[in-house]
């Protein structure tokens, strides 16, 4: 069974589904949905990407009663970006759906207005476990009512260390409530976090047929410490100019201070670089996810928390400046590349004093690594690390009723831009970003600085 009609759903949710334009259930969904709406407990292996926050998104939909006003679904995430999404997935499935009141509850934002939406029960919440947590002890928001509980990427939520609060969390809620739990890999601290929280759950593990299965390439690099910009700068280059030429690339480093310092010398050296890290502050996070959906941004360096945040589907080449620190991570990092059917390539750089960490990782691949020699020689002349679009951002956003219609129709009217020129637009709550391929952003930002959008001249500048 593949196709979403054969599900018990509620019309609401089938209109949304085909609104999406979800043709059939991925393998997760088809796997997963019908033990969660027949109220079973699920304990699912699922990677981004595979379809899970639909899965339960659904499931969840389909239990609640609107008409009752009590939280009745709780989703725990862990990072704010990842509840901002899922948020997000959440709203576009219940599109149909009238009076769904959904609240993002997440660490790091000021409690007060948080206090203050939560004068009336939401029907949904989705956020990080210590904020819920701090709520639920408050008394801000009531868990006696809940039916659904999610655990999103339950192994990176134990990863971060909130074990404690989740279990925390499930003894301040109602008893009897249905338990969903995802998670990328299968630890033994998941089987252990199941056996607290679930009753009976149903395992569904997706195997990957052979045919299906991501292409990876992966490749070691042994590399002097003083060394490491330059092989990374070449490495890029080199991935770039190749006949598949790979476009955009993700950049880990383990520590956020060394973040800032390879995004910069990478700027430096001409590439559209940024950095992404949990110190920065949120406006700055968001701006960066922005930058490198909308292929503005060609470089993106960032810390494994930070990235856990990015919603891209494939990313055609990773590189591990600095060695993951633990095989399970190493795995996290390189599954951002080559996703289902797409060849992803995926580099790590090793120094000497780094190669023990290595070992482990080839103990656990149970295979010898692929180690590549490299020569670093001097820069290429041409530079192939500019991204193909630019940033524009406008001071103006959802408060002030602008939607994305309103800028493409500013950029697209007489003597304007064509729609090819113009990407992604991201409109916000007071600013609004859009890309436009690079050579012509100076000319579209020119006229929308001369023009109007909607009637109206806002502050517009360029990005970068
Ligand atoms: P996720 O694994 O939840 O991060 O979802 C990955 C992407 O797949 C999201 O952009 C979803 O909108 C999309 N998606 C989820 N379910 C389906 C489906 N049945 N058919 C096509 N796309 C889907």
């Amino acid at each position: 069974m593949t196709a979403f009609t054969d599900l018990p759903l509620k019309p609401a949710l089938l209109a949304s589904i085909q609104a999406l334009g979800y043709a059939a259930m991925t393998p997760v969904q088809a796997q997963s949905l019908p033990p969660m709406l027949a109220g079973r407990d699920v304990i699912a292996q699922a990677q981004t990407g595979s379809g899970k926050t639909a899965a339960f998104g659904l499931s969840l939909l389909q239990s609640i009663d609107p008409e009752t006003i009590r939280l009745q679904a709780l989703v725990l995430c862990p990072t704010r970006e990842l509840a901002d999404q899922v948020s997000k997935a959440i709203r576009k499935l219940a599109a149909n759906i009238p009076n769904v009141k959904l609240l993002t509850l997440c660490g790091g934002m000021p409690l007060g207005p948080q206090l203050a939406s939560l004068s009336h029960d939401p029907h949904i919440v989705v956020g990080t476990p210590g904020r819920v947590q701090e709520h639920l002890k408050r008394g801000s928001l009531h868990g006696g009512g809940i039916k659904v509980l999610v655990l999103d990427e339950a192994d990176r939520m134990l990863d971060m260390g909130f074990a404690e609060a989740i279990d925390d969390i499930v003894g301040r809620i109602a008893k009897h409530h249905q338990t969903l739990l995802f998670s990328a890999t299968y630890a033994q601290e998941i089987r252990a976090v199941s056996a607290r929280v679930q009753r009976d759950p149903v395992d569904v593990t997706i195997e990957t047929p052979a045919s299906q299965a991501p292409a990876i390439e992966q490749r070691f690099v042994m590399v002097e410490p003083a060394q490491k910009l330059d092989a990374l700068a070449q490495l890029l280059t080199a991935e770039r100019s190749g006949a598949a030429a790979r476009e955009q690339a993700l950049v880990f480093c383990n520590m956020r201070k060394d973040v800032d310092a390879v995004a910069q010398e990478l700027d430096r050296r001409g590439f559209s670089a940024l950095a992404l890290h949990g110190d920065m502050e949120q406006r700055d996070r968001d701006e960066v996810l922005v930058r490198f959906a909308n292929r503005s941004c060609a470089v993106l360096v960032a810390t494994d928390v930070a990235a856990r945040g990015l919603d891209i589907v494939a990313l055609p080449l990773v590189v591990s400046f600095d060695i993951a620190h633990d095989p399970d991570t190493h795995t996290h990092r390189i599954g951002r590349t080559g996703r289902a059917g797409e060849t992803g390539l995926a580099i790590t750089l090793v120094t000497a004093r780094e190669k023990p960490k290595a070992d482990n990782i080839e103990q656990v691949l149970a295979s010898a690594l692929p180690w590549q020699a490299l020569k670093i020689g001097p820069a290429r002349g041409k530079l192939l690390q500019l991204a193909p679009m630019k940033t524009l951002v406008i001071d103006a956003g959802r408060q002030d009723k602008l939607r994305p219609g309103d800028i493409l129709g500013a950029l697209t009217g007489d003597a304007g831009l064509a729609a090819k020129d113009i990407g992604k637009i991201d409109v916000f709550a007071t600013r609004a970003y859009v890309a436009i391929s690079r050579d012509l952003a100076n000319k579209a930002l020119e006229r929308l600085r001369a023009g109007r959008i909607k009637g109206r001249n806002f502050r517009v500048r360029s990005l970068g």
